[in-house]
């Protein structure tokens, strides 16, 4: 799994990526301006437990791959491979195909590579051609018709395969569905035109920098990006105003300034998070890293459902929220006429070798007094 992650971050080679194709067309200056952040070891959205998991189950889509998968995951994979298998056995029905998984491919323009795009999934028959892009998270993709890294693929999918005439571009999404844009060879002339178009802006030693919340929302150079800072901070530290604004327009510029800046703010945090995490010199005054809180976690419902039916009833189990124990607790509680903390002993006993205890990641904590960059667990409370 790791050497997937790595391959990925080292096949780009620093060089412009269709995953990102969406911010470069939005935001000219942003490809320049992240190669800085990186330089500076100041990346913003570095890394993510949303994006971990997305490339987990992209990992354990590719046909025998081994993945450790959590259970949410294997139930996602699970559901997007039906998906995506349906998908393909109604355009191509019996036809013979040949399929390539996690592909790379390049666009080379004077025999140098320019740029790059991975391609989820692509299937090719005598005279067709089919690219999926799996979305597992839950915000909503841009739909295939106007998703930039889609367009972006096609063109170097068709490049590659120049017999092809006939291309599908599909996003594959959980929640949202399966949405399709087809493109015959007068559009993807029309895409690789674009294409070309925007790598020469991006490159472009005056790239312009248009700030908004599609484009910085996950934009590596957020935390050095001053166009973001005046889009934000400045007309944040700016606002006097008793009430906030009812008219439509101002109300939606001013939560789209709210957004970018509780993106700024979150990430400002991560960023000293992961310095004293990894630097052992490194402290700050006042603050801290917490340990994260201990949570229980039972390991096989079965067979917890079954000790658990000798106290309570089916309803009285559904109802306490997602399982947890804690709505389990102050179930068996009331049934029993016990204290919170007569309960929790009385489900430990119950549940007995059903329930393993995991931390939350340590977080940042202002605190008052201390010496350590890291408080003990009893202390961090
Ligand atoms: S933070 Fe926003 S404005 Fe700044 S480079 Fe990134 S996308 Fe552009």
């Amino acid at each position: 799994m790791q050497n997937f992650l790595m391959q990925d971050n080292d096949e780009r080679k620093g060089l412009p990526s269709g995953s990102n194709w969406h911010r470069y067309e939005r935001c000219n200056g942003s490809y320049q301006l992240s190669l800085e952040a990186e330089r500076l070891d100041q990346v913003a959205h570095k890394s993510s437990a949303e994006a971990a998991s997305g490339e987990r189950c992209h990992a354990a889509m590719v046909p025998e791959a081994v993945v450790e998968l959590e259970p949410t995951e294997q139930t996602a994979v699970a559901f997007m491979k039906e998906r995506s298998n349906d998908q393909v056995a109604r355009i191509f029905g019996e036809e013979p195909i040949r399929e390539i998984w996690e592909k790379r491919f390049w666009l080379t323009i004077g025999g140098k590579e320019r740029a790059s795009c991975r391609i989820d999934r692509l299937v090719v028959s005598k005279n067709t051609g089919l690219i999926q892009d799996y979305k597992f998270g839950f915000r909503e993709p841009d739909p295939a018709e106007i998703n930039a890294q889609l367009k972006f693929a096609v063109v170097l999918a068709a490049l590659e395969y120049k017999h092809i005439n006939n291309w599908i571009v599909q996003i594959v999404s959980g929640p949202y569905g399966v949405t399709e844009a087809h493109y015959d060879i007068k559009a993807i002339a029309h895409a690789y035109d674009e294409v070309v178009e925007t790598l020469a802006r991006i490159n472009d030693e005056h790239a312009a920098f248009t700030p908004g919340v599609e484009q910085c929302r996950y934009c590596p150079a957020q935390l050095i990006c001053q166009a973001h800072r005046d889009a934000t901070v400045a007309p944040m530290t700016k606002l006097q105003i008793t009430q906030l604004p009812s008219e439509p327009q101002r109300a939606s510029k001013l939560l789209d300034e709210v957004e970018m800046l509780r993106r700024l703010c979150d990430e400002v945090e991560t960023f000293y998070s992961d310095k004293l995490l990894h630097d052992p010199n490194f402290s700050i005054p006042n603050y801290a890293m917490v340990p994260g809180a201990i949570k229980r976690e039972v390991t096989d419902w079965d067979i917890a459902r079954s000790r658990l039916g000798e106290y309570l009833d089916v309803d009285q189990i559904k109802g306490a929220a997602n399982y947890r124990l804690g709505d389990l607790e102050k179930a068996l509680a009331k049934t029993l006429k016990l204290r919170s903390k007569e309960a929790k002993e009385r489900i430990n006993e119950i549940l007995q070798g059903l329930i393993i205890e995991k931390q939350n990641l340590p977080s940042l904590k202002r605190r008052k007094d201390f010496s350590s960059t890291f408080l003990d667990a009893n202390n961090g409370k």
